[in-house]
């Protein structure tokens, strides 16, 4: 009989602009000043929110992500990273491939989203949480949580810049061979295969959909690895 196998498209993906490539840790980081707009040109999510739920957050909105920034945050991104630095980000925008415009209302039409929403996107993002609060998402709390010394400047230094975003860096799946709660591998009709037993990455259905916090993975690595060795045992 064979080997159940479930979790197809369960895992986790963290946000990514296009040109990321490596780890994030050797990527490097996107400017805090920051927004991510959807297909409508408008805002929807706290660009700081936890990575368990803002790729899934993005994945839900119909139409492209684009992360929005201007000149002086290029500028202020720290040098060491592969991709997310100064120089890195420019010679994108001369391939094309990230967006680049004077003005928000060029960049807007090189995005193929209404200038008006954009414009009064970054002005409402420009009035509230460079000198204030979020109130729509709150990112001052996850900066704050962050430890965050200072919000982040206004985005309005032209040239502005636009990179595509998506859910793309994998960290793990939550899919392979179904087992039960003795880390027992199960067949098609679910009854146990003898013998044979998975844990992390290897066993699935534990996890489900969404990772939903950190340290998930390796805990049911761990938990369900010592399971699997007395259950075999
Ligand atoms: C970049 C990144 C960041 C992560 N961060 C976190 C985090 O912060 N918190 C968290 O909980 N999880 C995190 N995870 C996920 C977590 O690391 C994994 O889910 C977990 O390590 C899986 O453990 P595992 O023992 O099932 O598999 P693995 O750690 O992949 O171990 C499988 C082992 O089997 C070996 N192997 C493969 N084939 C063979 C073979 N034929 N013969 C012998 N050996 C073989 C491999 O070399 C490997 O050592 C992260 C993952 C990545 C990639």
């Amino acid at each position: 009989m064979s080997a159940s196998i479930t979790g197809e498209g369960w895992g986790l993906l963290l946000p990514t602009a296009y040109f990321q490539r490596l780890h994030h840790w050797q990527s490097g980081f996107p400017p805090r000043s920051r927004v991510l707009v959807n297909a409508h040109g408008r805002r929807f999510m706290d660009e700081d929110a936890s990575y368990a739920v803002s790729s899934g957050i993005i994945s839900a909105q119909d139409g492209p992500v684009w992360m929005v920034f201007d000149d002086r945050a290029r500028r202020d991104l720290p040098p060491g990273y592969a991709h997310w630095n100064a120089d890195h980000v420019l010679s994108e925008a001369d391939a094309g491939r990230t967006l680049r415009a004077g003005t928000l209302e060029e960049l807007a039409g090189k995005m193929n989203v209404s200038a008006d929403t954009l414009q009064a996107t970054v002005d409402r993002w420009n009035a509230q949480l460079p000198t204030g609060e979020d109130p729509e998402f709150l990112r001052h709390e996850t900066l704050s949580a962050k430890g965050a010394a200072e919000p982040p400047a206004k985005i309005a230094t032209g040239p502005f810049f636009a990179a595509r975003t998506l859910p793309a860096e994998l960290v793990c799946t939550h899919a392979g061979l179904e087992i039960d709660s003795s880390a027992a591998v199960l067949d098609v009709r679910g009854d146990r295969v003898p013998g044979l037993f998975a844990a992390g990455e290897a066993g699935a259905g534990v996890l489900g959909f969404r990772y939903v916090g950190g340290g998930n993975a390796v805990a049911n690595a761990v938990t369900m690895g010592r399971i699997a060795g007395r259950s075999a045992a």
